[in-house]
C-alpha cells in the first residue's frame, strides 16, 4: 500500500533520516523499533505526508507523490493526491487528540462527513458498528473527557478505521497508558492484525511488534540497522546495536 525509497529527511541541519526504505504491502503488520530519537516518529509522518522531505521517493499503491521546491526542501505539490493518501492512511496517535467539545460519536464522525463529504446517516451507523467493535459502544454521547485513557485510544482507533483507510499507522498507541489499559487496546489492535488490515507501528512493546507483525525494522540514528521477520530479529539479532537495544528494553 505505502512504499519509501531512500527516504532523506533534515530538520535545519539536523539530519534525521539518512536514506530509509520500508514497505508495507497490502495486509502485512510492518513494526517499527528503536531508540528514542531514531527518527520512527519523523518516519511514520512522512508516510502520511506531514513532512516535508529532501530526497527519496514515497509510493501510495504505487502511485508516486509529487514533489515541488528543491533538494534543500520539498513539499507535495499536488493537495488532491495528498488528501487522497493522507485519509487513506490513519494514523493513531500516543496522545489520542480526541476533540474534547465533541461527544464520541461526533468524534468519530466528523472526518468521514466533514473530509470525505459521506452521507451522515451512513457514517453514524458505521461509526457505532466501530465503535462496538472496539467495546465502547455505550460510550456514543459522552465527551472524551468522561472516558479512561484506554477507552479514549479506542475512540481514537474507531475514528481512524471510520474513514475506512487502505492502511493504519500507529504512533505509540499504548505507550501513554498504565499497563492494565495497555492491554485492552493491544488486544484491539491485534484483532486488527488477524482481520488482515495494512498496518505500520512504531511501538516500544518487543512483545507485541514480535506478536504480530510480519516484518520489524529496527531503526538507529536515521537508518535501518537491522530488519526481518520477528522470529529472526528477536530470535536471532545479527547486529550489536539491536542486540543491545533489546537487552535494554527486557
Ligand atoms: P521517540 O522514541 O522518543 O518518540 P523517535 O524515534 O520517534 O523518538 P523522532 O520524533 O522521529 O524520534 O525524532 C528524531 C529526531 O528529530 C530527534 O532528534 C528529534 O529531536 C528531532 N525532531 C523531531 N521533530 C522535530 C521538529 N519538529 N523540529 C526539529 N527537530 C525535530
Ligand atoms: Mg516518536
Amino acid at each position: 500500500v505505502i512504499e519509501i525509497k531512500n527516504l532523506h529527511k533534515s530538520y535545519a541541519r539536523l539530519e534525521v533520516l539518512k536514506g530509509v526504505d520500508i514497505a508495507a504491502p497490502r495486509g502485512h503488520v510492518i513494526s517499527l523499533i528503536g531508540s528514542s530519537g531514531s527518527g520512527k516518529s519523523t518516519l511514520l509522518r512522512c508516510c502520511n505526508l506531514l513532512e516535508d522531505s529532501q530526497q527519496g521517493e514515497i509510493l501510495f499503491k504505487g502511485e508516486p507523490v509529487k514533489w515541488r521546491g528543491s533538494s534543500h526542501g520539498r513539499r507535495p505539490a499536488d493537495p488532491a493526491q495528498v488528501l487522497r493518501i493522507r485519509t487513506n492512511l490513519s494514523m493513531v496517535f500516543q496522545q489520542f487528540n480526541l476533540w474534547s467539545h465533541l461527544t464520541i460519536l461526533q468524534n468519530v464522525m466528523e472526518a468521514p462527513c466533514t473530509v470525505l463529504g459521506r452521507d451522515r446517516a451512513e457514517v453514524e451507523a458505521s461509526a457505532r458498528a466501530y465503535l462496538d467493535k472496539v467495546g465502547i459502544g455505550d460510550k456514543c454521547d459522552v465527551y472524551p473527557a468522561q472516558l479512561s485513557g484506554g477507552q479514549q485510544q479506542r475512540a481514537a482507533i474507531a475514528r481512524a478505521l471510520c474513514m475506512e483507510p487502505e492502511a493504519l499507522l500507529f504512533d505509540e498507541p499504548t505507550s501513554a497508558l498504565d499497563p492494565e489499559l495497555e492491554q485492552e487496546v493491544v488486544k484491539v489492535i491485534k484483532d486488527l492484525a488477524a482481520e488482515g488490515r495494512t498496518m505500520i507501528i512504531v511501538t516500544h512493546d518487543m512483545k507485541l511488534a514480535a506478536d504480530l507483525s510480519d516484518h520489524v525494522v529496527f531503526l538507529h540514528q536515521g537508518l535501518i540497522e537491522e530488519e526481518g521477520p520477528p522470529e529472526r530479529l528477536f530470535g536471532n539479532p545479527q547486529s550489536e546495536r539491536l542486540r543491545g537495544f533489546l537487552s535494554a528494553t527486557h
